[in-house]
């Protein structure tokens, strides 16, 4: 780093400190990571350097050869890991995967159904701000009040009211798996096209701990940082007899060059994500949702009114439910914040109260799974959270004394050893 350090001590100052938060905190942010030194070198390469508008072996710009190389591995591996028939590897974000798909498949004015923000989905779901919601007409779904789980009926009575031509499924916070079927039944029953993002979970289901939503939807986005671990990205799979719609709607459509640099350290990500470690990091992810789920849902802290949004997890997180309680998804936040654990809060479904407050926290567990914690720390975790979440905000000292569990946690786990300064050149 020394050539940051001198020709840009500001930003390289800021750097440092970032990477001083990431390991002396427990990253609980569910749709954060920490992509291996390999990934990052790649996307810190020379390849940043380069334009290569167009696809591998068919580029509007010379001296494509090498990058040619890394982008058909990109997408050699990524249709391997998810079975896909095709893949794009372009899109420089979940976002834009998303604007691309849509673009391909749907003309300004077409009606899309997709998940409720408010209940889950994403802003390229139909947000009103969004794109999605300025461009498509929107008609949302949401989860049922009794259990808080997708309501197909409601899937499907929708979709015969207002013949959408997309259905979308998939999520930012939400705890169980998705009926792929039952989406495609429904898509097929009004002639939609069935979109799957699957930006959340693509981790889960590359080890083969999730369902595969690529046999069933016609289109599946994803990004590339989640779950999966790798750089920040987008990437879109579809059916052959789409391709051609997708790469033109990604290229020219929504894109000029390409980010290969990105793009290589998509490869190096598929590759890791299609060994067994990689599994093994997965099952501890899911592994360790479990154990904070049941923690959660102790007497103790039931007690205050704190609960679990769907009673439990099947996936790489948990959504506490604060919408019985005092305490706030704000609070909440902040009192993890001051014991150096981060999360965010999130709005849950019927919440009462304004977004900017919450009632809800989203609490994952990828990113400390990567840093190497199994069930004995996720147990250690757990407790933390749930004791942190019944201390009151003014006692300093219950709190000092939770932080330092976390920081000897932190310090037992010792995240990228080989980037911290004394060992950087
Ligand atoms: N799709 C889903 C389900 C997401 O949760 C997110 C990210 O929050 C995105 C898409 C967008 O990804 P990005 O932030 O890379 O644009």
């Amino acid at each position: 780093n020394t050539h940051l350090a001198q020709g840009d001590p500001e930003v390289a100052e800021a750097i440092e400190a970032e990477l001083r938060r990431q390991q002396g905190t427990l990253e609980m942010i569910a749709s954060e990571n920490f992509a291996p030194v390999a990934v990052m070198q790649a996307q810190g390469s020379v390849l940043t350097n380069k334009y290569a508008e167009g696809y591998p072996g068919r580029r509007y710009y010379g001296g494509c050869e090498h990058v040619d190389v890394i982008e058909q591995l990109a997408i050699d591996r990524v249709k391997d890991l998810f079975g896909a028939e095709h893949a794009n590897v372009q899109p420089h974000s979940g976002a834009q995967a998303n604007a691309a798909a849509m673009f391909a498949l749907l003309d300004p004015g077409d009606t899309i159904l997709g998940l409720n923000l408010a209940h889950g989905g994403h802003l390229t779901h139909g947000m009103k701000l969004n794109f999605s919601g300025k461009l498509y007409n929107v008609v949302a779904y949401g989860v049922s009040e009794e259990d808080l789980e997708i309501d197909m009926a409601e899937v499907e009575r929708l979709a015969l009211e207002h013949r959408p031509k997309l259905i979308v499924a998939g999520w930012s916070a939400y705890t169980r798996q998705l009926d792929f079927e039952r989406f495609r039944r429904i898509a097929d029953k009004v002639g939609a096209y069935l979109m799957v993002d699957m930006a959340h979970f693509a981790g889960l289901v590359a080890a083969g701990l999730h369902p595969n939503p690529v046999p069933h939807a016609d289109v599946v986005t994803t990004t590339t940082h989640k779950t999966l671990g790798g750089p920040r990205g987008g990437v879109i799979l579809c059916k052959q007899e789409l391709a051609k719609k997708m790469n033109s709607a990604v290229f020219p459509g929504q894109q000029g060059g390409p980010l290969e640099h990105v793009i290589a350290a998509k490869a190096v990500a598929f590759k890791y994500a299609a060994g067994e470690e990689f599994k093994d990091r997965q099952r501890r992810t899911l592994e360790g949702a479990k154990i904070l789920a049941e923690r959660l849902l102790h007497d103790d802290v039931a007690e205050q009114g704190i609960g679990l949004v769907n009673g439990g997890t099947d996936v790489h997180l948990v959504l506490v439910d604060l919408r019985n309680a005092q305490l706030d998804g704000k609070q909440g936040e902040d009192l993890l914040h001051r014991v150096d654990i981060t999360v965010n809060r999130n709005a849950v479904p019927f919440d009462p109260r304004p977004p900017m407050v919450s009632s809800g926290l989203r609490i994952g567990t990828p990113a400390l799974a990567t840093r190497g914690f199994g069930p004995d720390e996720f147990r250690e975790v757990a407790d933390i959270i749930a004791r942190t979440l019944l201390t009151a905000a003014d006692d300093a000292a219950a709190l000092d004394g939770l932080r330092e569990r976390v920081n000897a946690l932190a310090a037992a786990f010792p995240l990228y050893p080989e980037l911290s300064a004394s060992n950087a050149d």
